[in-house]
């Protein structure tokens, strides 16, 4: 199976990735966590290129360009292979993100994203995808506590309106996509929330 986790800013994706992946662990199975933008070492690269900051940014197409090149690199080398071999891939953001953020919540054209996605995702799209739903006032303090961490925030500046044009168009997403897309309420401790991504998860996959 291959399952992704979408949310705003600190909706705890990242951790609902491993415990999700424990779980899958303890029973015996084959597990690759990842995470977008990186994920392989092409990836990670471009990763470094988008979060770096520099001093004049790329435009918006050129920023979805590079989100959907690291993509292609990490659905060759990571992936792929990995659902090929028969393990599940568990992902911190995927393509829904570079639907979200730069296009429903930024300015990329809707045809440049399905483009690209066709272009890129093809056939390997997540049998499952959950949604961390959160007010964003919650996720961005929590965002901020987790500071110091690997993890760039390139909207600290953003106004909150911004954050809840990600949080309407993860939800849209859910009710166009329903048999793949499954809204979760992140408002928990980790472990609740990570109970409500279990019984999502083994309702859907047949072990
Ligand atoms: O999820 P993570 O915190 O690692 O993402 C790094 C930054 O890149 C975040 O600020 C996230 O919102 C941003 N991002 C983005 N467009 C994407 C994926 C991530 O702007 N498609």
């Amino acid at each position: 199976g291959f399952i992704t986790f979408e949310g705003g800013e600190g909706t705890g994706k990242s951790t609902q990735c491993r415990l999700l992946a424990d779980r899958l662990v303890q029973r015996g199975y084959k597990v690759v966590v990842t995470r977008e933008p990186g994920g392989s070492p092409g990836a990670e690269a471009i990763r470094h290129v988008l979060l770096s900051g520099a001093a004049q940014p790329l435009g918006p197409d050129a920023e979805a360009l590079l989100f959907a090149a690291a993509r292609d690199d990490h659905l060759r080398t990571t992936i792929r292979p990995a659902l090929a071999s028969g393990a599940w891939v568990i992902c911190d953001r995927f393509a829904d993100s570079t639907r979200v953020y730069q296009g429903a919540a930024g300015k990329v054209s809707p045809q440049i994203i399905d483009g690209l996605e066709r272009i890129v995702v093809g056939p390997t799209r997540p049998n499952l995808t959950c949604i961390l739903d959160l007010p964003p006032d919650v996720g961005l303090a929590r965002a901020a506590t987790r500071r110091g961490t690997d993890s760039v925030d390139r909207f600290e500046g953003e106004a909150i309106e911004f954050h809840e044009r990600l949080r309407k168009a993860y939800r849209a997403l859910a009710t166009r996509d329903p048999q793949r897309c499954v809204v979760v309420d992140a408002k928990g401790d980790p472990k609740s929330v990570s109970d409500l991504v279990w019984a999502i998860v083994s309702s859907r996959f047949a072990f």
